[in-house]
């Protein structure tokens, strides 16, 4: 792998969310780094015309650090169920109308297993996924991807998270992901080896990503 330009001190994050912002604000605490953000800046956002996460990723990542002449991180994410092929995968957000009404979109998830018959558990797995880019304006590029597997519950419980977290049981907990706190969701836990690692798809990935930039560890 050729070494990466160095990072900082200012980042852009390439999103117009200012929920997404926060999250990333809380992620990068420990790092020396100031962040903005692309809504901040007035950048265009670009049309998600990828066919994957990572793709996704990447063209809000470069079209931001090409617009701002900095580095930019982006990041893309969507629920997976293997019985509907991957879906809503991709269409994730757009499940739930143009009222982000995630009951429905919920619903429809239900209603499209219940439809291939997929009541037993085994039949119900699923996955989130998230992939982060962080693009320099010089081309260069580092892509990162996380993942929890577990399953789909019927009906939703719990109202902590958000999108499609109240039907996600991850494997290994007894309580959706609308029953977990956003610390515990999306915390990253450090290890004593400097290597960051936690339980949501998004925490997985920003584990590789950090771990990739700053293999010892947060700086001091
Ligand atoms: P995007 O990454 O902003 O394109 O959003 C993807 C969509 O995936 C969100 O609107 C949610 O519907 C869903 N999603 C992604 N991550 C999560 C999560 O951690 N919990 C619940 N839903 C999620």
């Amino acid at each position: 792998m050729t070494a990466l330009p160095a990072l900082g001190p200012r980042l852009v994050v390439a999103t117009h969310n200012s929920g997404k912002l926060r999250e990333f604000r809380e992620l990068l605490a420990p790092f020396p780094l100031e962040l903005t953000s692309a809504g901040e800046l007035g950048l265009p956002e670009p049309d998600e015309t990828g066919t994957t996460y990572a793709e996704n990723a990447q063209i809000k990542a470069q079209s931001a650090a090409k617009a701002s002449g900095l580095p930019a991180l982006a990041d893309d994410s969507g629920l997976c169920v293997h019985a509907l092929w991957g879906a809503p995968g991709l269409f994730s957000a757009r499940w739930a109308g143009p009222s982000k009404d995630f009951a429905v979109a919920m619903r429809r998830v239900e209603e499209d297993l219940g439809a291939r018959g997929a009541t037993a558990r085994e039949d119900r797995r699923a996955a989130f996924v998230a992939a982060l880019c962080l693009a320099w304006p010089t081309g260069e590029r580092l892509d990162v991807e996380g993942h929890v597997a577990g399953g789909i519950v019927w009906p939703p419980r719990g109202d902590l998270g958000f999108g499609y977290d109240p039907i996600f049981l991850p494997d290994g907990l007894d309580r959706t992901f609308g029953e977990i706190g956003s610390d515990e969701k999306h915390g990253v836990v450090w290890n004593s080896d400097g290597r960051a690692t936690g339980l949501s798809h998004r925490a997985r990935a920003f584990g590789k990503l950090v771990a990739a930039l700053y293999p010892g560890g947060p700086p001091k």
